[in-house]
């Protein structure tokens, strides 16, 4: 029998920002070969360079979209 290992292409909570250590949510293959691992905030800040440099990008920042449930509107609540 023959596994086939296919490489991985979702990251996973092991894959680290090489800029702070954070948990990364991009991940970029260099045209040179290499690959970088970027957390959200890091994806953001050089997402502009690196689209430049890399073969192919692998984007899960939107896992990262948490929709806070935002209070809004507050009744009208006598009070004092
Ligand atoms: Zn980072």
């Amino acid at each position: 029998m023959n596994t086939a290992v296919a490489p991985s292409s979702r990251l996973t909570a092991a894959d680290r920002c090489d800029r702070c250590g954070a948990q990364a949510y991009l991940r970029v293959e260099l045209q040179s070969g290499g690959e970088l691992l970027f957390c959200a905030h890091h994806a953001r800040e050089h997402g502009d360079k690196l689209k430049q440099i890399a073969a192919t990008v692998v984007d899960e920042t939107d896992r990262l979209t948490d929709r806070n449930p935002t209070t809004a509107g507050s009744g009208a609540d006598g009070q004092g």
